[in-house]
């Protein structure tokens, strides 16, 4: 059976971009040797986007469009279109036209040799604000520095999943989701593919201040144990700064004499370090119930030979 690429766009107040973005993307589907089809995930906008939208599955088969009761956020709204797919490869692109549709082709040519994963990586990114570039710029290294896992340094979720990779996606249900994090905590062949990131086609970004902060926190939350133990090394040093202040006002006391307040000092410095090193160690247990409430998988099977498995 030729095989199939589900394409997913999630849209929020795209009713400018919309049509144009559609055009493009169906052009570029359509330039492939493969079944396609096109997911709409309208995340509760409130604009003509659901109009557009109606307008343009009436007119195609294969496109179509899941609709939210209210604006639930683009990584959930990615996430109800992976659930959606049925392709063999599932595509990922904004609905803006930032992400280029011809790359699409490049992820899917990664994709025949032998990529898991495909993504988009920004060589350049045009048309934005020289502080949004700055700070994504700092914060995906201050990400990568402190994540558990590699996390790709300017990537976005424009990316190209092979089946088997969703399914593993599929089965993780956290709640605060950050798409790029997951796709590396799942390791698999990620292949780069490089692209320069164009100016939106129309309207303005989506992202607001508000949103684009909760995703970063949920970037280094969901993937990151150390702000939770930092705590806990900060403790474990004043205790110790705080015994050689002993030693040292000990043997001060005894040559040439010290004030009575350096000893409180260096008893408040002990005790502020005690109350520090158990909040880490409750950061510990904390780490360990995040892990079990989360429920992701607890290993990801690449590949299995002679398996016993029934298909
Ligand atoms: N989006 C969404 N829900 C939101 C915010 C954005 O589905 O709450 C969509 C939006 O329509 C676009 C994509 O996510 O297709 C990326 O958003 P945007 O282009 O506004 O972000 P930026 O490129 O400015 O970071
Ligand atoms: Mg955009």
């Amino acid at each position: 059976m030729a095989k199939t690429l589900s394409l997913i766009v999630p849209v929020f107040n795209e009713q400018e971009a919309i049509d144009a973005s559609f055009a493009r993307m169906y052009a570029a589907m359509s330039a492939l040797p493969y079944a396609f089809e096109i997911i709409y995930v309208n995340d509760g906008s409130r604009d003509s986007t659901m109009a557009h939208l109606r307008a343009i599955a009436g007119g195609n088969g294969n496109v179509r469009v899941i609709s939210f009761s209210r604006n639930f956020g683009h990584q959930l709204a990615v996430t109800a279109g992976m659930d959606e797919a049925r392709g063999d490869a599932l595509i990922v692109i904004d609905a803006d036209l930032q992400d280029p549709p011809e790359v699409i082709g490049e992820l899917v040519k990664a994709w025949e040799n032998g990529a898991d994963i495909a993504y988009g990586k920004r060589l350049k990114r045009e048309g934005e604000t020289f502080l949004k570039k700055f700070t994504a710029h700092c914060y995906y290294r201050l990400l990568n520095a402190m994540s558990a896992y590699p996390i790709p340094l300017d990537t976005g979720d424009f990316r190209l999943l092979d089946r088997k990779v969703a399914d593993v996606f599929l089965k993780m249900r956290e709640h605060n989701r950050f798409l790029r994090g997951m796709s590396g905590w799942m390791g698999f062949n990620a292949v780069p593919v490089e692209y320069v990131r164009h100016e939106r086609v129309a309207g303005s970004t989506k992202y607001t201040l508000k949103k684009m902060l909760r995703l970063a926190f949920d970037g280094i939350l969901g993937f990151s144990y150390r702000p939770l133990t930092a705590a806990g090394g900060t403790g474990v040093a004043l205790m110790g700064l705080s015994l050689l202040g002993f030693v040292a006002l000990a043997v001060i006391a005894a040559t040439v004499g010290a004030a009575p307040w350096l000893w409180g000092l260096c008893g408040l410095v002990l005790f502020d370090g005690l109350i520090l090193a158990a909040m880490g160690v409750q950061g510990a247990y904390l780490n360990r119930i995040y892990d079990e409430v989360r429920g992701r998988p607890l290993y990801v099977v690449a590949e299995k030979i002679n398996s016993k498995d029934k298909e």
